[in-house]
């Protein structure tokens, strides 16, 4: 019953018994107090109590206590394109406000940002040297490589930064995929996931906290366990996979940054097509059972559904979404064309990809949120 037809249904029985008893009399006085209150209320009441809402969210703080999870500075993981001249410090025309930096100028960029409270990086290599590029991605553990030196300075000069390692071969292939080819261009998933393995050991070697494959090979995350756990390694190295990859058109910028673009064919034999759902889980399932430590889904803002099977399937892992180049250029594109404004934007954007389930966000936006979050 609602609450206005509570009050009219009292007030009737009250004025058919009004002059019977001194119980009645004391009523009708209650009804007439109830009937003061209705007559301010009414209007906006039309449903029960319970649709009363806008006192859970009246306040700043009341309105936090709404959210199951805020974004806090420790959700998030920055991408750095690590690149082989040591000196490079260039902006990337496609994703306003990122750099390829080689190894000597890392240091300094991220100093200013650990004092804000920076806690973690994925870094991707980013080889512009064309003899560095074969059809085995051999430069991919080069110990002498951009990711593996960076790995090394990162841990001495800054042992509290969490360091996240993007394993694939596409960087360095000369075709551009992210494994081994056959002689008929088609991936070889099992020559591709050995090579895969001992790329991830490799920056597991050298210090890193977390090897995250982005390369999609069937079998590799359960291929990087063994190795981990042969080698000694399993209990302090981390296995984040990016387990629901969809190919798509908001790696764009990204390809330009990396200079990962194939050179013949596509990524949609290996990447899940868009609309696969139903692959997205299997391969979630998968890699939970093949030792993953965390699932990533990406892109994250078109997959929010995926996100959020993400976070069912894989009950007890943290879930990781990877907010990529496109996302990140396109909302900056709009707000320059004063669409929206920027930081109202990232927060949207970023807080809805909490909400979908994720508890780990990978993002560009990461120096910004170091400056609005503090
Ligand atoms: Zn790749």
């Amino acid at each position: 019953m609602s609450f206005s037809n509570l009050v009219s249904d009292l007030a009737f029985k009250d004025a058919r018994d009004d002059r019977s008893s001194q119980i009645s009399h004391v009523r009708s006085q209650a009804t007439a107090r109830s009937h003061t209150s209705t007559a301010a209320t009414s209007v906006s009441i039309s449903g029960d109590i319970s649709s009363q809402l806008h006192a859970g969210y009246s306040h700043p703080l009341s309105r936090s206590w709404q959210a199951e999870r805020q974004l806090t500075k420790e959700m998030l993981i920055y991408p750095l394109f690590i690149t082989d001249n040591p000196e490079e410090e260039t902006p990337i025309p496609s994703l306003p406000n990122q750099y390829r930096r080689g190894v000597n100028r890392i240091v300094p960029f991220l100093k200013p940002l650990i004092h804000k409270g920076l806690r973690s990086v994925i870094l991707f290599g980013v080889p512009l040297d064309p003899s560095a590029k074969d059809a085995l991605g051999t430069a991919a553990d080069d110990p002498s490589g951009p990711v593996i030196q960076t790995i090394r300075l990162l841990r001495s000069r800054f042992p509290q930064l969490y360091i996240v390692t993007d394993v694939c071969l596409c960087e360095y292939t000369s075709h551009g995929h992210c494994g081994i080819l056959r002689d008929d261009g088609t991936l070889d998933n099992a020559q591709s996931v050995d090579r895969i393995s001992d790329v991830a050991l490799a920056y597991a070697a050298a210090g890193a906290h977390c090897v995250a494959p982005s390369d999609m090979n069937d079998g590799r995350v359960r291929a990087i366990k063994l190795k981990l756990i042969e080698a000694g390694m399993a209990h302090r190295v981390l296995l984040m996979s990016y387990s629901a990859k969809f190919s798509g058109c908001l790696y764009g910028p990204f390809r330009d940054a990396a200079g990962s673009c194939p050179s013949f064919g596509d990524r949609r034999c290996y990447q899940l097509p868009p609309g696969g759902r139903g692959l997205a889980r299997r391969a979630i399932q998968r890699d939970i059972a093949e030792g993953a430590d965390i699932i990533m889904v990406k892109p994250a803002s078109s997959y929010l559904d995926i996100i959020r099977d993400a976070k069912d399937l894989a009950t007890d892992l943290p879930v990781a979404a990877y907010q990529v180049s496109g996302e990140y250029a396109m909302i900056h594109a709009a707000a320059k064309a004063g669409v929206f404004d920027l930081k109202a934007m990232a927060f949207e954007s970023t807080e809805g990809i909490l909400r979908a389930g994720a508890g780990i966000v990978v993002t560009y936006f990461v120096p910004e949120f170091l400056d609005w979050l503090s």
